[in-house]
């Protein structure tokens, strides 16, 4: 694989890539977690442009600019609900690391961060959903030569552990 994929531990909003991964709610206007961070760091206007954009589905993702981040571009993305793990959330989750990977890339971004989507206020496990946001990315990456780099982006370094073995399980 071309790309180089790596985790740190780190607050998103502080990352100077091209694009950042918000994990959202449908309404893209959610308060709390990461996407509260993201929209008070981009300011009025990225909420604003949140607003235009209106809603996203469960496992899509749509872009805007970053304005006051220093990255250049979000991708909102929203992550399914965990309710026990029989209502698609695997495919779901899959389906928003693809998605954001291919809306970044339609953007021009060589650089991209991911939080762990759906793992704080949405309940998903956070090895599982480790896993596959792992899988998904190695999966995806070769569709889109001109990311050079994604950054596994974790809040804590409980959370950077799992991620550092995964990255390393089949480096
Ligand atoms: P969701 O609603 O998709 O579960 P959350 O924002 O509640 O989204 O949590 C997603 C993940 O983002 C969690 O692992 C949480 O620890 C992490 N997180 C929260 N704030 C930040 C931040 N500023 N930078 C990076 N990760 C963050």
């Amino acid at each position: 694989m071309s790309a180089q994929l790596q985790a740190i531990q780190a607050d998103i909003t502080t990352l100077t890539v091209d694009a950042i991964v918000n994990a959202a709610n449908p309404s893209l206007l959610g308060g709390g977690g990461v996407s509260g961070a993201i929209l008070r760091a981009g300011g009025a206007e990225l909420i604003e442009a949140c607003r235009r954009l209106g809603s996203c589905d469960s496992g899509d993702a749509k872009l805007t600019p970053g304005y006051r981040l220093p990255a250049r571009y979000v991708v909102h993305t929203v992550g399914p609900v965990w309710h026990g793990g029989q209502q698609q959330e695997a495919e779901l989750l899959a389906s928003c690391y693809r998605r954001a990977l291919e809306v970044a890339a339609k953007a021009g971004a060589r650089s991209l961060a991911f939080p762990s989507i759906s793992t704080g206020i949405f309940g998903y496990p956070f090895e599982q959903a480790a896993v596959i946001a792992v899988d998904t990315v190695r999966a995806t990456l070769p569709a889109f030569p001109t990311l050079e780099s994604v950054v596994f982006c974790c809040f804590s370094s409980a959370d950077l552990q799992v991620y550092t073995r995964l990255l390393e399980a089949r480096d």
